[in-house]
């Protein structure tokens, strides 16, 4: 038996923190008392504040894909056309799922190395002179690649097209650890879940729903039920829910937007942003490649890495996983066997990472994979080089060089 606590390092589900668990450890109230309408109201009132938006966040007791397909039932009607780009396997998979309720999706194809180009977008929307593209739908952060794409500069893009498409945006591996604005950004749809950013277990879906978003469900064919947002929207007013909600992961929920927001949404994407770096560091240093070609693009909820050919990544990940009792991300569809990944998100501090990265370095040399010792030394000089996340903000950077003196004396 391993000793210790599993190092769960994979960009999804991610470690739930103490604090969520013991909140959870609840006896299940009656979901039409007034108990359970506090608990909602108050879970609905924080979610407005982790997506920014004064709409309401709609939530289904289901996976990140239930929640996918509540944003095309509720907008979309069968024979429709939608504008989506091939950034890795999530957004391959959503493309399916469009596809199977009789959208029709132009896919702009894409190298998994790269976000969704912003003039792509632009080009086709403009060349869309009959205006049938009904949607443009963006995965936020690419899980499968390590690559974020640039949502703000997506809409600007569409706005300086003057055209008229919702924007759906899957933030299943962002929302909470990457800067995301739904109402500044005029999306439509945000689509979520409860088991990567918001460090829950599995099992809570989100959409967030513009005015326009509404206005589109009222109009369009699609046949639904369990997903229809009027049915949720009636009862949510109040607090409640037309059905068995899942009250315990409720009470997660609470937890963990009063978690995000006492450590300041932008404290928490700045320290995502530096642990993102850190690995990187190591990584190079190591002498692998990250996956992700775009530095804007780098995501920092997870970081991709490509093995050295002759090299196989799964084989790897278990010499870690039997060695180190650490699961890291694997290589999805084509990436299979080619790349792992390093979730570094959600509850994550700096000595988590450190941690993870040490037992990715240990288990380079235990599966013969050629690399430069020394890794987890440059994620640490990328991590002294940058504020803590448990420093108070008063407190200046402490120089590299003071560290050493420190040291010394
Ligand atoms: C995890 C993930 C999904 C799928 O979510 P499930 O909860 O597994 O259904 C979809 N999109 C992205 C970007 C993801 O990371």
């Amino acid at each position: 038996m391993p000793q210790g606590r599993h190092f769960l390092q994979i960009p999804g589900p991610s470690p739930v923190p103490d604090r969520v668990l013991r909140a959870m450890d609840m006896p299940v109230i009656d979901h039409r008392s007034s108990e359970f309408a506090e608990l909602g109201k108050t879970v609905f009132d924080g979610c407005q504040k982790i997506f920014k938006t004064n709409g309401p966040v709609i939530i289904f007791p289901s996976s990140g894909t239930g929640a996918w397909e509540a944003a095309i039932v509720n907008t979309l009607s069968p024979g429709d056309k939608v504008l989506m780009v091939e950034t890795g396997h999530f957004a391959t998979l959503w493309r399916q799922m469009a596809a199977r309720w009789g959208i029709e999706v132009d896919f702009i194809p894409g190298d998994w190395r790269h976000g969704a180009d912003p003039a792509d977008i632009e080009a086709r929307l403009v060349q869309d002179e009959k205006r049938a593209i009904k949607a443009v739908m963006v995965v936020h952060n690419e899980t499968s690649t390590g690559v974020t794409s640039r949502v703000g500069e997506i809409r600007a893009a569409m706005d300086r097209a003057g055209h008229q498409a919702l924007l759906l945006v899957d933030t299943i591996s962002s929302l909470g650890s990457v800067d995301y604005r739904h109402d500044e950004w005029k999306v439509d749809v945000t689509v979520s879940c409860s088991q990567k950013g918001f460090m829950l277990p599995p099992g809570l879906g989100f959409n967030a729903v513009s005015e326009k978003a509404r206005a589109a469900a009222k109009i369009n064919k699609m046949p639904r039920s369990y997903w229809d947002w009027d049915e949720m929207l009636k009862p949510n007013a109040a607090g409640f829910f037309p059905y068995t909600p899942a009250t315990n992961l409720l009470y997660g929920l609470r937890e963990a937007i009063a978690m995000l927001l006492e450590e300041g949404l932008d404290a928490v994407f700045a320290r995502h942003k530096r642990l993102a770096a850190a690995t990187r560091a190591a990584i190079t240093h190591w002498g692998l490649e990250v996956l992700c070609l775009e530095p804007a693009e780098y995501s920092p909820v997870l970081t991709a890495v490509l093995m050295p050919p002759g090299h196989d990544a799964d084989k790897f990940r278990k010499t870690v996983l039997d060695t180190y009792n650490m699961s890291l991300g694997s290589g999805l569809s084509k990436l299979a066997g080619k790349v792992f990944r390093i979730g570094h998100l959600g509850e994550c501090n700096e000595l988590t990472l450190i941690g993870a990265l040490s037992g990715v370095e240990m288990g380079l040399s235990a599966a013969g994979v050629p690399h430069r010792a020394g890794g987890v030394e440059a994620a640490m000089k990328s991590l002294e080089e940058r504020p803590q996340s448990n420093s108070p903000a008063h407190l200046k950077v402490v120089k590299p060089d003071r560290v050493a003196d420190h040291r010394d004396g």
